[in-house]
């Protein structure tokens, strides 16, 4: 697609790169003026992916999380992916509550949540190669938004 406007990103797996992920996403997206719930939607939703890829695809191993976003009109497309472990069931991964790490006091609710605070989410993954997850969300035109009160 010939995009408005495009980034890349690529991150070493180290926790403290969630934020960076968090932040430099948030603010590509600051030329459309999203709503404060538009924005911290789509803030959450790349901190659980970029999480899951430090968590789970690398095992809190050295590795590198390559994130992609683009704005085409007033659409947001991101792209979040690791060379990992990978799923092997993908489709048990994304349910509610599923968690492989119950361990940890993950509460399997980071596919929930990115569904429900995007668009669309669509999540490729094969084992021992890795994992990519594509998110979309459109941003809302501007009339008089929460940021500017
Ligand atoms: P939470 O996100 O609530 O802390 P969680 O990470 O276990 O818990 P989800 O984010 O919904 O829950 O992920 C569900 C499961 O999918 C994970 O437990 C893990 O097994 C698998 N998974 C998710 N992302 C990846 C990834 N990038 N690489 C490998 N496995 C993954
Ligand atoms: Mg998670």
């Amino acid at each position: 697609m010939d995009y408005d406007n495009e980034i890349e990103l690529v991150l070493s797996s180290n926790p403290k790169n969630e934020a960076v992920a968090r932040v430099s996403v948030s603010s590509f997206i600051m030329e459309l003026n999203p709503s404060m719930s538009e924005l911290t939607d789509v803030r959450t939703a790349v901190s659980e992916a970029v999480t899951n890829s430090i968590i789970h695809g690398y095992e809190n191993k050295k590795g590198r999380i390559y994130i992609k976003c683009a704005i085409k009109d007033r659409t947001v497309y991101i792209s979040v992916e690791d060379r990992g472990v990978g799923i092997k069931d993908v489709e048990k991964a994304m349910l509610p509550l599923y968690t492989s790490k119950p361990e940890l006091e993950r509460s399997g609710m980071g596919f929930t949540v990115m569904q429900t605070f995007m668009d669309s989410l669509e999540v490729i993954s094969e084992e021992n190669k890795g994992t990519k997850v594509f998110m979309e969300k459109s941003i809302s035109k501007e009339v008089l938004n929460e940021t500017l009160i």
